[in-house]
């Protein structure tokens, strides 16, 4: 069977992108796999948008596939394109403020010190994203080969306050790239 979008039929499923529920009646994307358990295939279920930063390429398929299935097929896609475009891009998993300085950043191996802002990674194998530590606001550009990441980043960060938004851009603004070092 092939990957699908489908109005859930129940209220039970998590979505594997973001950990929230996906309601009853709400459209949602399912991937195919193999079953890692057992013979045959089993469903992992996400919200599109969720898919498409997380999931980009088995959502492009789908949406190329089944066109209409969709009621905004244009921004979905948009969003897949742009996490499919660098390789990393699809581990961000959303931005928090470091609780200890115990972590270390993936870019620049230095400590991210407590209480300043770090992006959250996960990595994905075999249908199973799982935790892949941290790195700095300020290495986001190194590490990604882009700085254009501020929309998942926020999609993926559902409970940060409005204060919390307005220092994250803050932040943001502060550890920008210089001008015309970046594509
Ligand atoms: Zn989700
Ligand atoms: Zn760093």
């Amino acid at each position: 069977m092939p990957h699908l979008f489908e109005r859930a039929s129940t209220g039970r499923a998590k979505c594997r992108g973001c950990g929230r529920p996906i309601e009853k009646g709400e459209l949602r994307f399912g991937e195919r796999i193999p079953n890692p358990f057992a013979e045959g295939e089993t469903t992992l279920w996400f919200h599109p948008l969720c898919a498409a930063y997380k999931r980009p390429e088995p959502l492009l398929e789908t949406l190329a596939q089944t066109p209409g299935s969709v009621p905004d097929p244009e921004s979905l896609e948009r969003a897949a394109r742009g996490a499919s475009a660098h390789r990393r891009l699809p581990r961000i998993d959303g931005a928090e403020r470091a609780p200890t300085s115990q972590a270390k950043c993936r870019n620049c191996h230095e400590p991210i010190s407590r209480g300043t802002w770090r992006i959250r990674l996960v990595f994905h194998e075999e249908g199973r994203f799982s935790p892949g530590g941290f790195v700095h606001l300020a290495c986001r550009a190194a590490y990604f080969e882009t700085g254009d990441i501020l929309d998942p980043l926020l999609h993926f960060s559902p409970d940060l306050s409005d204060e919390d938004r307005a220092e994250l851009a803050r932040a943001w603004a502060d550890t920008a790239p210089p001008p015309g070092k970046l594509p």
